[in-house]
């Protein structure tokens, strides 16, 4: 008998975490499950900033698939998706192509540019591993100039782009490991500007007022300059041009990073699949609107909130839950039934880093933790998804267990 074929694109939080509870609930009898991924590593996402800032090496964020895939039960296939077809079930692959039965579609998010001029060419941004270490070697390589060239005032300012919650972990880190790097190329910290340019009147909108303000003169403390109600116009190889005001001002900078927002990795629009801006409006049951045979998890799907009547902001903590959802509905699918699970969103809060051992985040529903306490959650959470994905050993191999210090 022909067993169906799953296939699962992506192994962000949600295509991993999909394949690891199949290979818990699925037989090889019972499908052919394959894994597409364009490394032969998965990485936590949510510790990119801090590769990118050099404050945490690339390698204790990536894991190798082998080490939380068992091969006997999921081919995995190290290729990148070029493109989708729903109606002939078939995904092209740079290097062949996939016939599937069911496919899960996790390719995550890319970076948003709204079409502003020079962003793509001269901007960095945070996306994956490549990305992030390319950018901690760029700043990097900037400072160790700095006493080379007569006046290099643009290579030791840093502007982050956005002061949404990406923006903001970022320049935390970047202010923790300036001293560093003054210190390691003899560069007067005074001089380094670490300029934050947010669009909205507020760095974290939406976010607990009180918690953002505690953020923000923690960062100012470290010598981060926040723009606010200011718009990145359009970037060049000299630095930025921003707007406030009506009033158009330039910033010198050879490290431009931009962090101002995310959608779902265009593969999903352009193989014709129903979007809004760029991310899948799933059903409950985590489908595709046209296509019964098509999941879709973590950043390239988007799913509302009932109470706010605006879309969830896209998380690794929904993505994860979501694969918990997709899993149970292909098993119920392979096994005849049509009653498939709702997805229901558990958020358990929100904390945000601000360096290796501050933090601000509202957990329990309204618990409200800043400093110490709140960084002691940041890496519980972190440490109890690495439990949940390998188990103690990827945890004791991964894990922040200095929660304390
Ligand atoms: P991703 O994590 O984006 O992974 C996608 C995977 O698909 C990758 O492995 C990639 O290599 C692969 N892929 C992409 N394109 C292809 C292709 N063409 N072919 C083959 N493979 C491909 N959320 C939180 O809940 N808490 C946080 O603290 C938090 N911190 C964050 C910090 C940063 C710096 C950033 C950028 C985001 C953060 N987020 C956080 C958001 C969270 O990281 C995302 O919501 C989450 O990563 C989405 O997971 P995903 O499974 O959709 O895909
Ligand atoms: P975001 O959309 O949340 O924030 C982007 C920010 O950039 C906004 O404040 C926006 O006003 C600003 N912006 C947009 N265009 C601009 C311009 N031209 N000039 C200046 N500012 C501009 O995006 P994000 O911070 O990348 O977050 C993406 C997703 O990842 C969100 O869902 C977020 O919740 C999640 N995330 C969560 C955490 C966490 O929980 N700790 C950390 C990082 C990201």
């Amino acid at each position: 008998m022909n067993r169906p074929n799953i296939v699962i694109l992506g192994a962000g939080y949600g295509g991993i975490m999909t394949a690891v509870n199949l290979q818990k609930k699925i037989s090889p009898e019972e499908a052919n499950i394959t894994l597409v991924n364009k490394h032969d590593y998965h990485y936590q996402t949510t510790w990119l900033h801090e590769n990118a800032a050099g404050t945490l090496h690339h390698d204790r964020t990536r894991i190798s698939i082998k080490d939380v895939i068992d091969f006997n039960k999921i081919k995995f296939i190290q290729d990148t998706v070029e493109s989708i077809d729903p109606e002939k079930k078939v995904v092209k692959l740079e290097d062949g192509e996939l016939q599937y039965d069911y496919l899960v579609i996790g390719l995550g998010f890319e970076s948003a540019t709204f079409g502003i001029e020079g962003l793509k060419e001269h901007a960095f941004s945070i996306q994956n591993i490549n990305s992030a270490r390319l950018i901690r070697d760029h700043i990097e390589y900037n400072f160790a100039q700095y006493n080379i060239e007569e006046d290099g005032q643009d290579l030791i300012t840093i502007i982050v782009g956005g002061a949404g919650f990406t923006g903001i972990e970022f320049v935390a880190e970047v202010a923790n490991r300036v001293p560093e790097l003054c210190q390691e190329y003899d560069v007067p910290r005074e001089k380094v500007r670490i300029i934050n340019v947010e669009a909205g009147p507020t760095a974290l909108a939406g976010f607990d007022p009180e918690l953002v303000e505690y953020a923000m003169n923690r960062l100012e403390e470290k010598g981060v300059e926040f723009k606010l109600g200011t718009m990145i116009k359009k970037v060049n190889e000299e630095g930025i041009v921003v707007e406030k005001d009506e009033e158009q001002e330039e910033i010198k900078s050879k490290n431009v990073i931009w962090a101002a927002g995310v959608t779902g990795n265009s593969i999903v629009q352009e193989s014709g699949f129903e979007t809004n801006r760029g991310r899948v409006p799933v059903r409950g049951d985590l489908r595709t609107p046209d296509y019964d045979d098509v999941f879709v998890v973590g950043d390239c799907a988007v799913i509302m909130n009932p109470e706010t009547e605006r879309p969830y902001p896209p998380t690794a903590q929904i993505a994860i839950q979501m694969a918990d959802t997709v899993a149970h509905n292909l098993k119920q699918m392979l096994s005849g039934s049509d009653e498939l699970e709702g997805f229901e969103p558990n958020i358990q809060g929100t904390v945000a880093s601000l360096g290796h051992t501050d933090a601000i985040g509202v957990v329990f529903d309204d618990k409200k933790l800043f400093g110490r306490s709140a960084s002691v959650m940041k890496k519980a959470i972190d440490n109890r998804y690495l439990m949940k994905l390998g188990g103690l050993g990827l945890l004791l191999k991964k894990g922040k267990l200095d929660m304390y210090h």
